[in-house]
Parts: C-alpha cells; structure tokens; sequence
C-alpha cells in the first residue's frame, strides 16, 4: 500500500463533463472542434431503444453529418474493433463517438486508434501497444456500470484463441471528451441496470482494498461504495421514474472507474476470466456473483477496511461487537443487495458451470489474470482460488 514518499499519478481523460442532459454539450465540442463528420460506434439493442436521438441531436445541431455502426455485441470480438474502424477508414470521419456501455466505448476507443493507424488488432494487445494518436474520441455511458469512459483499457474477446479475454491499456485509448449523462440509461432493463451496478461497486470495493490503492483512488472508491448502496436498489425498481437514483449510479459508477483505473482491481476480477471464458456469464454478473466470496476470504487481512465498507453499506457497529464481525457484515450487505436486485449469490444458480472445473479454473486465473491476485489484499495461491470457487458455487 502506498507510502507518502512515493510518487502516486492520477491518471484522466481530458474533459468528464456529467448531468442530466449533459449530452448537449456534445454540440459544443463539435463546434470547437470543428467536427464535420461523425460516426457512432453503438449496438443494435441501444439505436432500438433510441438511446442516440439526443446524441444525434446534439451533432446535428452543430452541423455534423452523423453516421452509424451499429456492430458491436456484448463483450466485444476483435473483429468487430477491426469492423469499426474499416467503417472509419471508409469515410472522411473526424469524430468517433462511443455510446453504449462498456462493450460500445471500448471498441470505439480502439477503433479511433486503427482508423489512423492500420496495424493488425492483435498488435495493440497488452499495455502501451498502441500505435499513436487516434481520431477524435467522445464517450458517452448508457449503462451506470463499467467506468469505461474514464479508463484507457479495452477488453476484448479473440475469436481466433478460443473466445479468450484480452485487454489492450494505453493512454491512447483515453477519450478527448467523456459525457456522463444519466438521462442515457433511463430505458436500461432492470436486469442490465442491477449487473451493471454491480459492476460498479466490485470495482469501487476492489480498488478501495486493493494492495495498489492510493489516498487518491480511496477517496473516489469510498464515495462510490456509499452511492451505490444508498441509490442501486431504487435505480433497478424504479428506472426512468427516478432520475436522482440513475444520476447516483451514473456518478458513482464514473468514479469507481477513476478510482480502479489509478489503483488496479484484485482477485474477483480474477476469478471472473473462466466464468466468461469458459461459461459465457456476462463480465457484471460473473463480478456480483463472486464479489462477496472473495470479500469474505479477504475480511481477515483487512478487518478494519472492510468494517469501514459495511459502515459505507450502511451497517453499524451493535454494542460491543469487533471490528472482525463488522467487518464479515460488509459481506452480508452485498449478499443483501443482490438479492434486492435480483442476482444470485451462487455460481451455481447461473446455469451450466461443472464444480469439477474448479481446478482448471483456478489455472485460467494464474495464466491470465495473476496480476489481479498478487493485487489482492490477502494471498491467494492455487488452492486458495479452488476454495473460493467452492464457497461460491
Ligand atoms: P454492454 O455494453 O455489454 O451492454 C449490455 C447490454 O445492455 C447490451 O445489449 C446493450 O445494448 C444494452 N444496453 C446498454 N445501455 C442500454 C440502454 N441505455 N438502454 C437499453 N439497453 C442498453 O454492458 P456493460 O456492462 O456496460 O459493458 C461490459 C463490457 O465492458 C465487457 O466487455 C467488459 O469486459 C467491459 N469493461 C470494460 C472496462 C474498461 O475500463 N474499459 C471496465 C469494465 C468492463
């Protein structure tokens, strides 16, 4: 954990502009920028919900001819970043704008870099591997969920290596303007708004424990983890009818992605790599299911933090209990809130995942995500993983 004489960075987009309606000042950006042609890089799902009538509106108002690419699917393929940016190859585009969730932004970021720089896909994979400078770049979250418009990483799956994840960070991939408008996610499913939520708060309490934490991301992970459980209930039940629970979500799942982007994740990010890998469970659900299991192997470590994140959750200390069983209570509040949100606490309530796999996946863990365990407040070797998987299940 940091120490007051090392040199901490806090890494950021340029420009985070958030509010109701916030999605206007896109019109502004464009005339600044003297933007002629713009193409959003959105999914089906979102252009049916008519998610991007006010983006459209916004470019239009400020003369920009507005295109559309519509291709990108849940946990994005590689091929579809390489779609994207033949799209922008093909056309004068001075604007890329991601608007979706997390799936959306990050092959627009990734895009933005290909459509200058035509390099193979698989190149820019791992860290600092982008070519140079992309397009312009706006981002624009429909889900309260990912912190992706803040973040300078893209996560992938390659088709061509079995469906495996891959993840490309550079500071490329930073946006020039990110809109955190909450009035994007007023049609979210409830579904989708109680994963996605979910997400956001495993990374507010991952950073706020991780061994890489830092005054900087605790801050921002604290406030995060205290919105989320005061507003995901009331955003999930009640949507479009209650606008400051989404401006909550919307604000606390930004800042939990400036807080993880600038201390890293730990092992529940791990553990997740099979269940999508191998299970096909979606990267917010997969993150809920396992969120508690690894905070109750990690309470004994850090007592005192994750005491402090029932306290968030809104838990208090009954006379004379320890700090120890405060603590364990911060476990109970996250099984709480999935249960109100409707998400199971149990891998095996999520369909076909074989408990005999656990050995192997506890392999999966280490080959591709063992930065996210050495993070892990607590230590965590092969047996370790099985073991929290078995809790899980
Ligand atoms: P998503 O982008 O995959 O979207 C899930 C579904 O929700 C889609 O069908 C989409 O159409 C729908 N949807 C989104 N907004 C909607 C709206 N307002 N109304 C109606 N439907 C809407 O989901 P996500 O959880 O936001 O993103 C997950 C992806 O983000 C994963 O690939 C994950 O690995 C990645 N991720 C990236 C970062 C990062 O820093 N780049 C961080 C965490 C996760």
């Amino acid at each position: 954990v940091h120490s007051i004489t090392e040199t901490n960075s806090i890494k950021s987009p340029a420009d985070v502009r958030y509010g109701i309606g916030a999605t206007g000042e896109l019109a502004e950006f464009a005339g600044s920028e003297g933007v002629e042609r713009a193409l959003v890089v959105t999914d089906a799902d979102i252009v049916a919900a008519g998610v991007l009538d006010p983006i459209e509106g916004a470019l239009e108002s400020a003369g920009v001819a507005v295109e559309v690419f519509d291709g990108v699917e849940p946990e994005p393929k590689l091929s579809m970043v390489e779609d994207a940016a033949a799209a922008l190859r093909a056309d004068e585009f001075d604007l890329v704008v991601g608007a979706g969730g997390g799936s959306c932004m990050d092959t627009a970021k990734l895009a933005s870099v290909l459509a200058v720089h035509d390099v193979p896909v698989r190149d820019t994979v791992g860290m600092g591997n982008a070519p140079g400078a992309g397009l312009a770049l706006a981002l624009l979250p429909t889900t309260a969920g990912t912190g992706s418009e803040v973040t300078h990483i893209g996560v992938f799956s390659d088709s061509e290596d079995g469906g495996n994840k891959v993840v490309v960070y550079d500071d490329q991939l930073f946006s020039d303007l990110s809109i955190v408008d909450p009035a994007l996610t007023e049609s979210l499913p409830a579904g989708i708004a109680a994963a996605t939520g979910m997400d956001a708060l495993t990374h507010a309490i991952e950073s706020s424990v991780t061994m890489l934490r830092t005054p900087y991301s605790d801050v921002l992970a604290r406030d995060a983890i205290e919105r989320i459980g005061d507003n995901l209930r009331a955003a999930v039940h009640q949507g479009a009818g209650n606008d400051r629970a989404r401006y909550e979500m919307s604000f606390a799942a930004t800042t939990a992605g400036k807080a993880f982007v600038n201390s890293g994740l730990g092992a529940v990010h791990a553990l997740t790599y099979p269940l999508g890998i191998e299970c096909g469970i979606g990267h917010g659900l997969a993150n809920a299911v396992l969120l508690p299991h690894v905070m109750a192997y990690n309470v004994p470590a850090e007592p005192e933090h994750f005491a402090e994140i029932a306290r968030l959750l809104g838990e208090e200390r009954a006379p004379g209990e320890s700090t120890l069983d405060l603590a364990y209570r911060s476990v109970d509040a996250v099984m709480e809130l999935n249960d109100d949100v409707g998400i199971p606490n149990h891998i095996s309530e999520l369909g076909d995942v074989d408990p005999d796999e656990f050995d192997r996946f506890a392999d999966i863990c280490f080959e591709y995500s063992e930065h996210n365990i050495e993070r892990n407040p607590r230590d965590m070797d092969h047996d370790d993983v099985v073991g929290v998987f078995e809790d899980a299940y």
